[in-house]
């Protein structure tokens, strides 16, 4: 049975990495395209104020909570998140299964040779992966249904989408019925941290929940966007009250 907390009407789903994992490999079993999403906080924020991004959150088959700022709320509001799920974990675990299942992969997103690059360095670390083909984000939207041709021709079964957040979860849910695929998972910047044009945050960051700080030291030009947090902090507290 699926457990989800609502964090400001955004159902979240009370996962661990391995339950998430476990999720994933039920979707692998069934027929039709199943989307992962992993929001953070500025992305339950940018929900308030989007319904169409609200309802794809809702309709998701797998949300996990991708932002620390979660897990405190869930915390103030008494309700169960337990731990941060990254996407970039989860991706990572979700690769060591394509590796050992000889599965084909398709990653769409990213600059220019990003995606190739991604996938050349992915196919070095996990051989027993094929990559069935890649694409860049940076497309009209006349282009949307030769690329889903595209994808479905490859015959992957998981399909990586970094188009940043909410693009990329617009863009699975708008080509859901269409794809052939059995998982769509949005992963924004983890395709850059694969392709080594971008860093995760040192362990320590991490560990001490200040990955968002670290982000904000290498892109500072993020902070507008990373106001979110502290504002959503304010809300939760004042929901509480
Ligand atoms: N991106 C893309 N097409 C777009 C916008 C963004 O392919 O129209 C890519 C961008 O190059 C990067 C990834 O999406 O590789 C994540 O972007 P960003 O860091 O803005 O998103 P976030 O990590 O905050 O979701």
């Amino acid at each position: 049975m699926r457990q989800q907390v609502k964090i400001m009407h955004v159902p979240i789903d009370q996962v661990t990495l391995e339950t998430a994992f476990y999720a994933f490999q039920r979707f692998m079993d069934g027929t039709s395209c199943r989307m992962i999403v992993t929001p953070n906080t500025e992305i339950v924020m940018e929900a308030q104020k989007d319904p169409d991004l609200l309802e794809i959150m809702k309709e998701a088959d797998l949300v996990i909570p991708d932002g620390i700022g979660l897990i405190y709320a869930s915390k103030i509001q008494g309700t169960g998140l337990r731990e941060r799920v990254t996407g970039v974990d989860l991706m990572y675990r979700i690769l060591e299964y394509c590796h050992e299942n000889h599965k084909k992969i398709y990653l769409l997103g990213g600059k220019p040779g990003v995606a190739a690059l991604a996938g050349q360095n992915i196919r070095n670390k996990f051989p027993h992966i094929a990559v069935a083909g890649t694409q860049d984000g940076y497309f009209q939207r006349e282009e949307e249904g030769r690329i889903v041709e595209e994808i479905n021709r490859s015959g992957a079964e998981i399909l990586f989408v970094a188009l940043g957040a909410p693009k990329q979860e617009k863009w699975i849910h708008r080509h859901k019925t269409l794809l052939q695929v059995k998982v769509a998972m949005g992963v924004g910047g983890s395709i850059d941290i694969w392709a080594g044009t971008a860093k995760r945050a040192p362990v320590i960051y991490q560990k001490l929940g200040l990955e968002w700080f670290y982000r904000l030291m290498k892109e500072p030009w993020r902070y507008k966007r990373m106001m979110a947090l502290p504002k959503f902090m304010v809300k939760v507290l004042l929901g509480k009250k």
